[in-house]
C-alpha cells in the first residue's frame, strides 16, 4: 500500500513539473476587507501571527540544525520570555502545516549562514524575533482557500474572511501556495498563480514608442497616453503633520503620533505604485498581444527625474518601459543617442528642435506634424532597419481604433489620437521607410 502511495505522489510530481513547463506564475495581492470582518476574527488574525512569533522564537532558543529534522511542529504549548520569566503559551490558532514552514524557513537561513561562512563572510546567529509579518501558507485547499463568488478566504482553523481583489485572478489558473501578510495593521494575502503562458505573437506587425514627460507615451500609429495618478490632497497634509511630529534624537525614533502618520503615508504611496504598475501593466499588454515588433528608445529617464522630479514620479513611464521590454516577442531598442526628434516622416527631412516645440513645419516638405508621433515613428524605423527586421506587415486604421478603445477603457489614462499627425501608414500611403539617419 505504502509503496503505491509513494508511486502515485512520485507520478504526480512528475505531472505537475511537466504541467508547469507550460505555465507561468503570477502573484497578485488580495486585500483583508477589515470592515467587513468581525471584532473577534481580526483579534484571531493578529494572535495568529503572535503564535508565530513565539513558536519561531521557541525554535531559535531550541537551536536550528540542518541536519536533524524537527517534529517540533506537533508542539502545542511554548515557553515565552516576559520581561525576566518565563511564561507558558498556548498555540490554538497556528496550524502544524503552518509551523512545519516556519521550521523550514529557518532551517534554510541557517544553511544560507552557513554557505555564506564557507566563502569566508562573517556571519551571525539567527536571532530572536520581535515581529512576524508573514505566515505561509502551503496548500491551497488545505491550508488556505479562495471563494470567488463569495469574496471570502478560508484560512484553515481561522474561518472566512471577506476580501478585496479577488476579480484580478484569472478564471483558468493553478492556485498553489500563498503568504499571509500584515503590513501597517492590514492584512494580505499573496497568492501565487500558474497561468498558461501567453502565446508569443508572430503578426510582423511593428509599432514605435516615444516616452516623454508631456505627453507620456506616444505610439508611432499617433494614439497619445497620458495618465496621472496624482496623490490625493490628504497626503500633503499627512506630511505636514509628520513633519511638525516630534523627533527623539536619542532614541532616533519618533512619537508615537508621527510613527502612524508615517504607516498612513506609506500605505498611500503602496496604493498610488499599484494603480501605476496595473496601468503600465494593461498598456504593455495589448502591444505585446498586437504587435510583434516593439521599438523603443533607450531614454535616460533617471536624468529626466531629475530634471522634471515629480511629473516622472507620478507615472512612472521607466516602469512601463521595464514591462514592455519584459512581455513583447521582440523589443527593438535604440540607443540613447540616435536622433529620432525633428525627422519628417514624410519626406525625411532632418532638423533641430527646441524641447518647447511640440508640433513643427517640416521645411523642405511643409507638412505639420506633432513632435511626438513624429519621434515614435522615427524610433519604429531606425528600430527595424538597426535590427535587420526586414518587411513588416501595414498597421491599419482598424487596428489603431481598436487600440484606442482599449487604452481609453483603462482608468486614470487619457488616450487620444494626435490632430495633425496622420502618418502615412494610416493615410494609406507608401510604406517605403523614411531616410531616417542618425544623427
Ligand atoms: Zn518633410
Amino acid at each position: 500500500m505504502l509503496i503505491e502511495k509513494n508511486e502515485r505522489i512520485r507520478n504526480k510530481g512528475r505531472e505537475t513539473r511537466n504541467k508547469r513547463k507550460t505555465q507561468a506564475a503570477k502573484s497578485f495581492e488580495i486585500k483583508l476587507d477589515k470592515s467587513k470582518i468581525s471584532k473577534e476574527k481580526m483579534d484571531n488574525l493578529q494572535r495568529l501571527f503572535l503564535e508565530g512569533k513565539w513558536f519561531t522564537n521557541y525554535i531559535i532558543s531550541k537551536g536550528i540544525t540542518d541536519s536533524v529534522p524537527y517534529m517540533d511542529y506537533k508542539v502545542n504549548k511554548v515557553n515565552v520570555k516576559v520581561k525576566d520569566k518565563f511564561e507558558e503559551r498556548e498555540l490554538r490558532l497556528l496550524s502544524s502545516q503552518m509551523k512545519q514552514y516556519i521550521i523550514k524557513r529557518l532551517q534554510n537561513n541557517v544553511k544560507a549562514l552557513h554557505e555564506l561562512g564557507k566563502k569566508g563572510k562573517k556571519v551571525g546567529k539567527i536571532k530572536y524575533i520581535k515581529s512576524l509579518h508573514s505566515i505561509f501558507l502551503m496548500q491551497y485547499g488545505n491550508t488556505y482557500a479562495l471563494d470567488v463568488k463569495k469574496r471570502t478566504l478560508h484560512i484553515q482553523g481561522l474561518g472566512d474572511f471577506k476580501v478585496i481583489g479577488l476579480e484580478q485572478i484569472p478564471d483558468n489558473c493553478d492556485i498553489t501556495t500563498a503568504n499571509l501578510i500584515e503590513r501597517n495593521g492590514d492584512y494580505f494575502l499573496h497568492v501565487t498563480v500558474y497561468v498558461p503562458k501567453e502565446e508569443k505573437v508572430h503578426n510582423r506587425k511593428a509599432i514605435g514608442i516615444d516616452l516623454g514627460v508631456k505627453d507620456q507615451i506616444t505610439f508611432s500609429n499617433g494614439i497619445k497616453v497620458k495618465y496621472n495618478v496624482e496623490m490625493p490632497k490628504r497626503v500633503k497634509k499627512l506630511y505636514k503633520v509628520f513633519s511638525r511630529s516630534q523627533y527623539n534624537k536619542e532614541t532616533k525614533e519618533r512619537s508615537k503620533r508621527g510613527q502612524k502618520v508615517l504607516a498612513k503615508i506609506k500605505k498611500e504611496f503602496a496604493h498610488e505604485n499599484n494603480q501605476k504598475k496595473d496601468i503600465n501593466n494593461k498598456i504593455a499588454h495589448y502591444v505585446a498581444a498586437n504587435y510583434e515588433f516593439v521599438a523603443y528608445q533607450n531614454d535616460p529617464i533617471k536624468e529626466w527625474q531629475r530634471f522634471f522630479g515629480r511629473r516622472i514620479y507620478q507615472t512612472s513611464i521607466g516602469g512601463f518601459r521595464d514591462t514592455l521590454k519584459r512581455k513583447v516577442s521582440t523589443p527593438l531598442e535604440v540607443g540613447r543617442f540616435a536622433k529620432t526628434t525633428g525627422i519628417c516622416m514624410y519626406c525625411g527631412y532632418s532638423l533641430h528642435l527646441n524641447l518647447s516645440e511640440r508640433v513643427f513645419k517640416c521645411p523642405s516638405c511643409g507638412h505639420v506634424q506633432d513632435r511626438d508621433v513624429s519621434a515614435a515613428y522615427a524610433t519604429k524605423y531606425e528600430g527595424l532597419s538597426l535590427w535587420n527586421v526586414g518587411e513588416t506587415l501595414v498597421d491599419d486604421d482598424a487596428s489603431t481604433s481598436s487600440m484606442l478603445e482599449y487604452l481609453k477603457r483603462i482608468p486614470h489614462v487619457k488616450a487620444s489620437i494626435a490632430g495633425e499627425a496622420r502618418s502615412p501608414e494610416q493615410a494609406g500611403g507608401a510604406q517605403e521607410a523614411p531616410s531616417v539617419r542618425v544623427g
